[in-house]
């Protein structure tokens, strides 16, 4: 110890220049960071206060210092599958591929008694990235791992045969491939497994990040806002649950109403337009969804 501290010592004596340079980087770099941090504190702030007060709106949503591309036949996936996607402008479009491979790289696929391709995980990932593309929190961290069964699977939870779940406790989406492929071949049936399992965890994930995430006060505050319009409104209500609009699964519980609801948004949103215009907009502003199509 003591000789090569007392090379250090004798070194930087000879160098106090060198030590001078050093604390004027250090303080530099520490006092960086502290003007980051509270300029990000304060931009935070007053768009928190701008979507609770003015308008349930972010500042900006994409914004990327490195943005990443798919490979074709990643993005052939998404042209043959996605027809969101399809829909957007070249540079939209290069947002959704660079967050696609961020959720790719994100989330373990864990295949059981089936083998996990790139296709399959393409759709998934595109699937995630399509229902929080109006908002800037992307990344929901209740999911880790999805795992895919080939059909119809034995749930653990509640000793029944499932076509899909969202496990909180384990982060988990857990899907039937068969199922989630439905779901994107007949596209206006309201039906999306894939859609109906991820609303879940956005749900979850919306609610625990509640406090500091811009988006998730966007859909949380616009989604209580169409259960007060529901509340409020028996007429709408009786006449939403009559029409049959939304499967009789919606009336189960809150979580699973929200799914429904999502499923059937992103599948028939002229109908749900024409049918249903109040809840439509409340849908279009949970989702920030300003896309052609919707
Ligand atoms: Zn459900």
């Amino acid at each position: 110890m003591t000789k090569t501290l007392m090379f250090l010592c004798q070194h930087q004596e000879e160098n106090p220049e060198v030590v001078r340079l050093v604390i004027i980087i250090a303080a530099i770099l520490l006092g960086g960071f502290f003007v980051y941090l509270g300029v990000t504190r304060i931009f935070y702030f007053f768009e928190m206060a701008y979507v609770e007060y003015i308008k349930k709106s972010l500042f900006y949503n994409h914004l990327y210092f490195k943005k990443r591309s798919l490979t074709i036949a990643q993005t052939d996936v998404l042209i043959e599958y996605i027809k969101f996607y399809n829909r957007l402008s070249p540079r939209y479009k290069s947002y959704f591929e660079h967050r696609v491979l961020q959720i790719l790289n994100r989330i373990e696929f864990i295949g059981k008694d089936i083998t996990v391709t790139e296709e399959m995980k393409t759709i998934i990932a595109a699937t995630l990235v399509k229902l929080t593309f109006g908002l800037r929190d992307y990344k929901i961290k209740s999911v880790e791992r999805v795992i895919l069964y080939p059909d119809e699977f034995y749930s653990q939870t509640n000793k029944t045969l499932h076509k899909g779940e969202f496990n909180l406790g384990y982060k988990a989406l857990v899907l039937s491939w068969k199922d989630v492929l439905h779901g994107y071949a007949i596209a206006d049936d309201n039906l999306n497994l894939a859609v109906h399992e991820f609303t879940h965890a956005i749900h979850f994930y919306y609610m625990q990040v509640r406090r500091y995430s811009t988006s998730a006060a966007i859909f949380l505050n616009s989604y209580v806002e169409l259960i007060n319009k529901l509340d409020a409104d028996d007429a709408l209500k009786t006449k939403l649950i009559r029409s049959k609009f939304l499967r009789d699964y919606a009336y189960t519980n809150q979580y699973e109403f929200l799914s429904v609801l999502i499923e059937t948004f992103i599948e028939s949103p002229m109908e749900f337009k024409e049918y249903f215009p109040g809840i439509y907009g409340k849908i279009k502003s949970m989702l920030g969804f300003n896309f052609e199509g919707y």
